[in-house]
């Protein structure tokens, strides 16, 4: 009778903890076979920290049978995500590079406004050492906000504008369901912490490299993906700028960035099946010129320009 009522107790405290346990509101509604899907690559953003309202910030989808992974949270993602008939109501995980404004200004949008698009549960958000702090100062910023949406008339979900904050190191971040997300460490200047991402599909292996000098990290972890996603700048064009310290920005650039000509001698030794350039600093070099400076460093394989809501 004990056992008995035991198997009952917790088959119906399965039943009842199960929705709550694995939320997946925004996959319910789409094909989520995700060891047969094939993947696609969505370049939501691939602006700069200049506002061109051509380019959104840095957002980069995953997308595995209607499952959505988000790597970036730039200026506009909401907006991208919802051009590209991506989910608005939260993507299964979010990934950040690094805490670099223009990659996180969109975080605030994507929490609050996939909330108010009835997002019932916390997604899972993974990056690197002060994320959680800057997660609960954007939640503390928006608190009026948050207690009027949820106690006055707009009724919107209780408790649902909560993420699930992760900090990382390097190494395997995320494995869910035939999907694999590794973390790399990259060299962005004075940041402490800025990571790459690899994803790992049943069919495609990715590499976004978020913000980073040229990575020896990167290039071991990336050999022969079927995508690398890489910044670059040009490296005809960087010259001094003139304003106050403007003298360091060719100095910023190369402990920040990687030029197009380093790009094409790192992509020479990771052999991707495809190269795309994205969070490009021109400096107002065309795309000609960039990929002149690819092709200097010795990489004549497929390189393409990025473009916001192009698929791959
Ligand atoms: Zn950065
Ligand atoms: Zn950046």
């Amino acid at each position: 009778m004990q056992t008995a009522l035991a198997i009952f107790l917790s088959l119906g405290l399965g039943l009842f903890a199960l929705p709550t346990k694995f939320p997946r509101d925004n996959a319910t509604s789409f094909p989520s076979n995700s060891r047969t899907a094939s993947t696609e690559v969505i370049l939501l953003g691939t602006g700069t920290p200049y506002p061109d309202p051509e380019l959104s910030g840095p957002a980069t989808a995953v997308v595995v049978g209607g499952r959505v992974l988000l790597f970036d949270a730039g200026p506009g993602v909401m907006r991208r995500l919802q051009a590209a008939k991506l989910p608005i109501n939260g993507p299964e995980a979010l990934f950040i590079t690094h805490l670099h404004s223009d990659h996180t200004l969109g975080y605030a949008d994507l929490i609050l406004t996939s909330w108010v698009m009835r997002r019932r549960a916390p997604f899972p958000v993974y990056g690197p050492r002060g994320l959680r702090r800057m997660t609960n100062h954007l939640l503390a910023a928006y608190s009026e906000d948050i207690n009027i949406r949820a106690n006055g008339l707009e009724h919107e979900v209780a408790g649902g504008y909560r993420v699930a904050v992760h900090e990382i190191g390097a190494g395997v971040v995320y494995e869910k369901d035939g999907v694999r997300v590794t973390a790399i460490a990259v060299q962005h200047g004075a940041w402490k912490n800025a990571f790459a991402y690899r994803i790992d599909t049943a069919d495609r292996s990715i590499v976004i490299s978020g913000d980073t000098r040229p990575s020896e990290e990167l290039v071991k972890a990336a050999q022969g993906v079927d995508i690398l996603i890489h910044e670059v700048y040009s490296a005809a064009r960087l010259k001094p700028e003139d304003r106050p310290g403007g003298q360091d920005w060719p100095r910023y650039c190369r402990e920040y960035h990687t030029s197009d000509v380093e790009l094409g001698a790192l992509a020479g030794r990771i052999r991707p099946k495809l190269l795309i350039l994205d969070h490009i600093i021109r400096m107002g070099a065309s795309d000609e010129e960039l990929l002149a400076g690819v092709r200097a460093g010795g990489y004549n394989e497929r390189v393409v320009i990025g473009r916001d809501l192009e698929r791959f």
